[in-house]
């Protein structure tokens, strides 16, 4: 075969390859990110509810917080009764009022602390039936990124070796024809060469004369497709099935 052409060949088998490589190490965070909003939907039931217990646990403090507050107050009431004296209508009037009052409020705290719990008890029950499997899901997400990660890791590691193949292989190449594959190339969406099967063209399915086809597979010449320009080349493997 040409020297030419198969040095052609073998510099667009490699392209093809660091494309590939290139695109897959591309895509990892996009994978990532389309995989965490996966995993956020999957487990937004459970989120909601774990909010919904933080919210009421929260509510729950601030209710133990007043309670004990008003409790203070009316102990404080308490012994200013224990402490008088001399007795003041008035004063002592205020002072079960004010005792009478915090006693209410003490009762209605503590009414809305016991509902307050349930509501606790209930959403913590039901976001712990649902951890197991959220703890799974997560663990399953993390099996997936790590993988990725590990793959990428090697595409990248076999790109660098792929880049540093490719320099000396272009320079093997003559100027005429390195300038001829980069700019089909460029042109032909990364595809400077194309296979000839069944006397087509494999990219553009473009019909090849018998004649040109026959030259095509001796390979001694460099031979462009008449419709789309791609250089033309025979493999030998691919004509017994
Ligand atoms: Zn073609």
């Amino acid at each position: 075969m040409n020297e030419q052409l198969s040095k052609l060949i073998s510099l667009q088998e490699l392209d093809v390859e660091i494309r590939r490589l290139q695109s897959e190490v591309n895509s990892l965070p996009v994978r990532q990110q389309e995989l965490e909003q996966q995993f956020a939907a999957s487990v937004k039931d459970y989120l909601d509810l774990k909010q919904q217990l933080d919210a009421a646990l929260a509510e729950k403090r601030q209710l133990e917080y007043n309670l004990e507050d008003e409790q203070q107050k009316h102990q404080k009431f308490k012994d200013d009764l224990n402490k008088m004296t001399a007795p003041n209508i008035k004063i002592y009037e205020t002072i079960m009022r004010e005792i009478d009052t915090t006693r209410k409020t003490i009762s209605v705290y503590e009414t809305e602390l016991l509902k307050q719990m349930e509501r606790t008890e209930k959403l913590e029950a039901l976001t712990g039936e649902r951890q197991p499997e959220m703890e799974a899901r997560r663990k399953e997400v993390d099996r997936q990124l790590a993988e990725w990660a590990s793959a990428t890791a090697t595409a990248q590691q076999r790109l660098e070796e792929l880049l540093a193949a490719r320099a000396p292989m272009l320079a093997e190449l003559g100027g005429e024809a390195r300038s001829t594959y980069d700019r089909l190339s460029r042109m032909r969406s990364g595809l400077a060469l194309s296979e000839a099967r069944d006397y087509s063209c494999l990219a553009c399915r473009m019909r090849i004369r018998p004649q040109v086809f026959n030259d095509i597979k001796r390979g001694e010449q460099i031979i462009t497709c008449e419709s789309c320009g791609r250089i033309l080349y025979f493999k030998a493997e691919a004509a017994t099935p």
